[in-house]
């Protein structure tokens, strides 16, 4: 004898777990053969849970079990989420075993009922007069969409309608609305929306509101919503035929070329792993996900939608210079784009279903070429991801972060900017020095040291900075700093102007250190100053005030600091001195 269990994704909707608990009921009474024991649960939301339904099991001796998903389509709920569920219960019971059935969609029993279901909403009207938008639930795996056409392909064989369109009401394209529209621009006066369902729960309610609104919209149509699948005779024989099926080890799938099972661009975190994340809106998982709804959402303020990107500057380092918005944000997103840069106690604190990509941005080292950073963001959120491209202080300076940006809305993808905290300012200030100081410094630049002066492709003038008098703030530049300093002093600075170098500034290994602008090179160079590092060149480095343990790095490490520095002035950690009200 074997035990049947039923398993059930949940809904919110009562009515929807009462079809479910009543199609159990119906399976019970007239029970496969073999079977003495048949339970439900579901593997969220609803009750009872699956570890209920197989505890009662096990209760009455059941080791061997025979568990179907109850999904019409293969997706990620019946090839990830409920195999997991179904290997937890196994770990809790040992010497379980059970066997698996394949989803129920596709089959004629289904296509009959939804053929019952339109006609119920036809009453006399003529099929011939009549387009059926067949409205799935809409996936991330492109597989289980092209499930949904194929049903409605099925669907018109045969049966007489004008036409069968699939459509979507999640995740998916084209929309309730887009594919009602293409139904009218095909000529259709009369439209039957048959949603794909089993049973009531929070999407089909939303095929009925799209449905009526769009309907509002033109009255010049006949726009009507069939009845959900539900629980029926059909689909208890479907059940028990599935049953057959797994308990003689037959479980052909129809989706031998999908995301799960072949490696597709864009799709490199479905091969073989649950699925993540869960993306309907009913789905609970994660608590954020519920925020994504587009009527609780204000427009430019934080949120991240399926199929959105922003690219989020991550500040200096290590982890906690980042914006609220900024880290909300990343605790939203799906799939995480990273640069070396970037913070990364950041990604330490990530869900474990989170994918991150490394783009491994280092300068003139190995790098992912811009062009794939952009293509990897766009086909992440094409495929109804939320994406965070997180960068290393703010995303506009020196981040190419508006490259990004520009690929995303060229190819139609949403896409945000937050701000971050830029080493350009930081830097100087968390070892102790301003960028501006009344008196001392009016004006501060920002320079890529990238190139240095003279390189056929400079868009600096380094004569004029040369001649400048207030702040120069130089990235990139610990290569180059030796033909920088010479050339701002062959252009008029004074060869004794103070320059502060700090390199992994906010890191616990920050370090600084001092010298005359005609000596910075040879200093950093015997010091070993390596990338990441900032040069601030100006009369505010003497002002210097050495951080205290209040602005260390959180790890509350001392700050170590330009060591015995012979020719320059070390930057050494020391008392704070008390600083009064600016006066400004
Ligand atoms: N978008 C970044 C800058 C990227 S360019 C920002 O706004 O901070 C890379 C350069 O930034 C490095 O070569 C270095 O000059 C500087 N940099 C970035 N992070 C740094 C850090 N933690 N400490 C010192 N310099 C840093």
């Amino acid at each position: 004898m074997t035990a049947l269990v039923v398993v059930g994704h949940g809904t919110r909707s009562a009515a929807g777990v009462e079809q479910f608990t009543a199609l159990v009921e119906r399976v019970r009474r007239k029970a496969p053969e073999g079977v003495d024991a048949v339970e439900g649960g579901f593997i969220e939301l609803s009750r009872p849970p699956l570890t209920d339904a197989v505890g009662a099991l096990v209760e009455r001796g059941h080791r061997s079990l025979v568990a179907l998903p109850l999904v019409l389509t293969a997706a990620g709920h019946g090839k990830g989420d409920i195999p997991a569920a179904l290997a937890r219960e196994r770990d809790r019971h040992p010497g379980l075993t059970y066997a698996y059935g394949r989803p129920l969609g596709p089959h004629p029993l289904l296509h009959t009922a939804l053929e019952e279901r339109i006609d119920a909403a036809l009453g006399s009207d003529d099929r011939a007069g009549t387009w059926v938008a067949l409205i799935g639930r809409g996936s991330t795996d492109p597989d289980a969409n092209a499930e949904v056409a194929k049903v409605a392909r099925l669907l018109w064989e045969g049966r007489g309608y004008a036409g069968v369109e699939p459509g979507f009401v999640s995740l998916a394209e084209p929309s309730v609305p887009a594919v009602l529209d293409r139904l009218r621009r095909l000529g259709a006066r009369r439209i039957v929306v048959a949603p794909y369902f089993l049973f009531a729960g929070v999407l089909p309610d939303r095929i009925v509101a799209r449905s009526e609104a769009f309907a509002a919209a033109h009255p010049d149509l006949d726009v009507r919503v069939a009845g959900l699948i539900g629980d029926c005779d059909a689909l208890a024989d479907l059940v028990r035929e599935r049953y057959a099926e797994a308990r003689c080890g037959d479980i052909r799938m129809n989706c031998d070329t999908c995301a799960y099972r072949v490696l597709m661009p864009g799709f490199a975190d479905k091969v073989g792993r649950p699925q993540t994340p869960h993306d309907h809106p009913d789905d609970p998982v994660g608590g954020h996900h519920h925020h994504h709804d587009h009527r609780h959402r204000h427009h430019g303020g934080p949120g991240l939608r399926p199929g959105e990107v922003a690219v989020v500057g991550g500040g200096p380092g290590p982890d906690d210079l980042i914006t609220v918005r900024g880290r909300a944000l990343l605790d939203a997103a799906d799939v995480v784009v990273a640069d070396r840069l970037a913070p990364t106690g950041l990604l330490a604190g990530l869900r474990p279903d989170v994918l991150v990509v490394d783009a491994a941005k280092v300068p003139r080292g190995p790098s992912m070429a811009q062009e794939t950073i952009n293509d990897t963001l766009v086909a992440h959120a094409r495929a109804g991801r939320r994406v965070v491209r997180l960068k290393g202080g703010d995303p506009y300076v020196f981040g190419r972060g508006h490259e990004e940006v520009q690929a995303c809305a060229a190819a139609g993808v949403p896409v945000t900017v937050v701000p971050g905290v830029t080493s350009a300012v930081a830097a100087a200030a968390l070892a102790g020095v301003p960028v501006t100081h009344r008196g001392v410094a009016h004006d501060v630049t920002v320079v890529s040291g990238h190139l240095p002066p003279g390189h056929p492709d400079s868009l600096v003038d380094w004569a004029a900075l040369g001649r400048a008098r207030g702040t120069l703030v130089l990235l990139m530049a610990v290569d180059t700093v030796a033909a920088i300093a010479a050339t701002l002093i062959g252009h008029g600075r004074a060869a004794d102007t103070p320059v502060l170098a700090v390199q992994d500034a906010g890191h616990p290994g920050q370090r600084s250190l001092t010298a005359p602008l005609d000596e910075i090179a040879a200093v950093a160079a015997r010091e070993g100053l390596r990338p990441p590092a900032v040069f601030v060149v100006g009369p505010v480095v003497a002002l210097a005030v050495p951080p205290t343990s209040r602005a260390a790095p959180p790890s509350g490490q001392a700050v170590p600091s330009g060591q015995a520095v012979p020719s320059g002035q070390a930057v050494s950690p020391g008392r704070a001195i008390g600083v009064g009200p600016a006066g400004y």
